[in-house]
């Protein structure tokens, strides 16, 4: 049987998905050749990201509102330094919220004046911070919605004039919000999306164009978006297996029904947590984050037979991140119920035994 998968990143994609992409390595399209020896231009992988991006657009609630799709390589961690590149004339605004948003900032120091707007590392990330003000001449205000390390999320945006960028890598099409409301959405394939190895960018396209730097190509979401983001070669095969994912999830009914299963996963866990004396939460209650569970034992002398009982169970990837330590349940859109039922089941045991 499979394992209960609650890796972070890369994470759990649905079986039907693999199936899907396993078949294509051997004969895609019925041509007889696989996805991986096939020209990007060719027509079945021109449909393949057409069919992609559309899936993106409707799925987000952001058909023919003047948004274009990208998927481009360099990870999430690119997006730091292309977003400061593409939109930061004089000043830029940043919320601090763990250290992802950190690094962000650090790249986008290196093109002019940053204003961190606020920051909850006093408290080492544990919650999201509230009413800060947003100077209205900022070029644009960046924040990360969701905190995959910390185990925190951003529960609303604030509502501003200057562009709205976001780093969504950890929690997009988990959850309804507003789309429109952003300018810049941005996400790493490998968390909620697809395989390591492509970006997701989501831009409305008037924000573009207002700097005077010069910006070399690779790094110019104008010219990405002329090309249809095939400037260069794009990656093939994480483009085709996130264009699966986002079938599979279209096919379920959208973000409206993941969700509801997401927070399903979210309550039973999260559930758990606060009523079994061996473990607590680590994070604030309210900006718990329903993709990334972050928790602990109260008496750490029972790790060991805490991490025994899990791995027994056929659980994966539930250590925490070595800036946090403790635990972290990431629970996905293609983990199932199911899995989680098997953790908190696990819990119980403990709680018995111990
Ligand atoms: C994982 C992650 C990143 C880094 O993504 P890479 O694709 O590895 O560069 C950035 N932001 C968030 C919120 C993440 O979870």
């Amino acid at each position: 049987m499979k394992k209960h998968n609650f890796s972070a990143g890369p994470c759990i994609l649905p079986e039907e998905v693999f199936q899907k992409a396993a078949a294509a390595v051997r004969n895609f399209n019925n041509d007889n050749l696989s996805i991986l020896e096939i020209s990007h231009r060719s027509k079945p992988f021109v449909a393949v990201i057409e069919k992609a991006r559309k899936l993106v657009l409707e799925l987000l609630d952001l058909k023919d509102q003047g948004y274009q799709v990208l998927f481009l390589q360099g990870g999430a961690s690119s997006q730091f330094l292309l977003t400061a590149y593409n939109l930061l004339q004089k000043k830029a605004a940043y919320l601090n919220t763990g250290t992802w948003s950190t690094k962000a900032i650090q790249e986008a120091r290196l093109f002019g004046e940053l204003i961190e707007v606020a920051s909850s590392k006093d408290k080492n990330f544990t919650y999201i911070p509230k009413n800060y003000s947003i100077p209205k001449d900022s070029d644009y205000f960046h924040c990360t919605s969701n905190n995959t390390i910390y185990g925190t999320q951003m529960k609303v945006f604030p509502e501003i004039e200057i562009p709205l960028v976001c780093d969504m890598s950890s929690d997009i099409f988990s959850r309804k919000l507003d789309f429109s409301k952003f300018d810049l959405i941005y996400a790493g394939a490998q968390k909620n999306m697809g395989p390591a190895g492509t970006t997701l960018v989501v831009v409305k396209e008037d924000i573009l164009g207002k700097v005077t730097r010069e910006i070399p190509s690779m790094l110019k979401y104008q010219l990405h978006i002329e090309k249809e983001s095939m400037f260069n070669t794009p990656p093939v095969f994480a483009v085709y297996v996130s264009m699966l994912t986002l079938e599979w999830l279209q096919d379920l009914g959208g973000i409206t029904f993941i969700e509801k299963v997401n927070q399903q996963k979210a309550s039973l866990l999260y559930g758990e947590i606060d009523r079994n004396p061996l473990f607590k939460g680590l994070v604030t209650s309210e900006d718990r984050s329903i993709m990334n569970a972050t928790f602990c034992l109260n008496d750490k002398r029972l790790n060991d037979r805490f991490d025994a009982l899990w791995k027994e169970a056929d659980i994966n990837g539930l250590a925490g991140h070595r800036s946090v330590g403790g635990y972290r349940a990431s629970m996905y859109n293609a983990l199932p119920l199911y899995s989680v039922q098997a953790l908190v089941d696990v819990m119980q045991e403990l709680e018995r035994k111990a």
